[in-house]
């Protein structure tokens, strides 16, 4: 038995939360104070996810910052990096534009920021 202790990020409380695993299996969860602590702690020790935030260039030679639209696999995180590095767009761009549709599964790559 493995026990892994992390802090929930879901709200600014940041409950010190302890997951108890059997291989792969969650057995416990304990500590968080409501269910989205444990859905985040079971999802963090299984499969973490992260929002990506980065840049992409701009044909006028700037960089414009960037994000998934949904968090992706931790795992994921280098081959993103490396197809996002290989993007330049054009303005204008708005914020919440779409830059890169379904990057990953679904997942799209939208501009944070305007471009002028
Ligand atoms: S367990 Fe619930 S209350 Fe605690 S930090 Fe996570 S979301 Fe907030």
């Amino acid at each position: 038995m493995k026990k892994i202790s992390l802090t929930c990020v879901e709200c600014p409380l940041g409950c010190d939360i302890t997951v108890e695993l059997d291989g792969e299996r969650v057995v416990s969860v304990a500590g968080n104070t409501c269910p989205r602590g444990e859905k985040y702690a079971k999802a963090e020790v299984v499969c973490p996810k992260r929002v990506l935030t980065t840049t992409v260039r701009l044909e006028n030679g700037k960089m414009l910052p960037v994000k998934t639209n949904q968090p992706i696999e931790k795992s994921l995180t280098f081959n993103a990096m490396q197809r996002v590095s290989k993007v330049t767009v054009a303005s204008p761009i708005k914020i919440g534009d779409v830059i890169v549709k379904d990057l990953y599964e679904g997942i799209d790559l939208v501009a944070c920021a305007n471009s002028d």
